[in-house]
């Protein structure tokens, strides 16, 4: 990890599964009749594993520049936790700034962070193959990732709980917006068999979707 901003090489591009945290936290901001990854973050990454991070402190967040995008952002990069401004701000500073020859401003960092995960979309392709959320059902590592490249053409990698749950699916994008293999592999603490557990969050907006 440094903080230099030589430029970087390619994104890594992070989506949650909310239902594994909200099954046991109160998440107000997250649906919870909803079969929906969000995203976490668009992570800009050097190929020898290291990342940039926090590249201008003097760029500010400007809140009014998203305008047009903040419903989107609501219900598609929500947080866990009870403050949306406070995620993309974090997520702005420590990353979107690090990225900013490729994605020069905020509009444009959040934006395209939209239209990957829309083209990249996760629970399409999950819903259609049969890999639902069950507090029951265990699913294979490889089968998911194996559905996933059929639909993407590339493997992303699962990131699990310590109990086998899914937590985020991490994929890579080059510089210009396309999903490719992640250059060093991928290392999943997944394992073989995995759970995506059922939504059990109280307090989450109860909007079926
Ligand atoms: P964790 O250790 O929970 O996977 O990651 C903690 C934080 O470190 C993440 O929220 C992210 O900001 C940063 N981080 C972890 N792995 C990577 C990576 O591969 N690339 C980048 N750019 N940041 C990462
Ligand atoms: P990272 O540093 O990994 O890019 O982002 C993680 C930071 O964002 C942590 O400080 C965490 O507390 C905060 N955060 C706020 N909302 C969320 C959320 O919905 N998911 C995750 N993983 N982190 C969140």
């Amino acid at each position: 990890v440094h903080s230099t901003s030589r430029p970087f090489d390619y994104f890594m591009f992070v989506r949650q599964w909310a239902g594994t945290f909200c099954s046991e936290h109160n998440c107000p901001l997250i649906h919870s009749h909803r079969y929906q990854f969000t995203i976490h973050g668009l992570w800009p990454n050097y190929f020898d594993g290291s990342y940039p991070q926090f590249c201008d402190p003097k760029y500010d967040f400007h809140e009014d520049d998203l305008g047009d995008l903040i419903s989107d952002l609501k219900s598609k990069w929500p947080t866990i936790f009870d403050d949306y401004w406070k995620f993309w701000e974090h997520e702005w500073s420590k990353h979107g700034t690090c990225a900013l020859d490729v994605l020069p401003t905020e509009h444009s960092y959040f934006s395209e962070a939209l239209d990957l995960h829309e083209q990249y979309d996760i629970e399409d392709v999950l819903k259609e193959q049969g890999f639902i959320p069950s507090d029951t059902k265990t699913y294979y590592y490889d089968d998911i990732v194996n559905a996933l490249n059929d639909e993407f053409g590339v493997r992303p990698t699962l990131h699990c709980d310590g109990d086998g749950r899914i937590t985020e699916v991490w994929m890579c994008v080059s510089r210009h917006f396309k999903a490719m293999e992640c250059p060093g592999g991928s290392q999943t603490q997944c394992p073989h068999e995995v759970m995506i557990p059922q939504m059990h969050n109280p307090s989450g907006k109860a909007t079926t979707v």
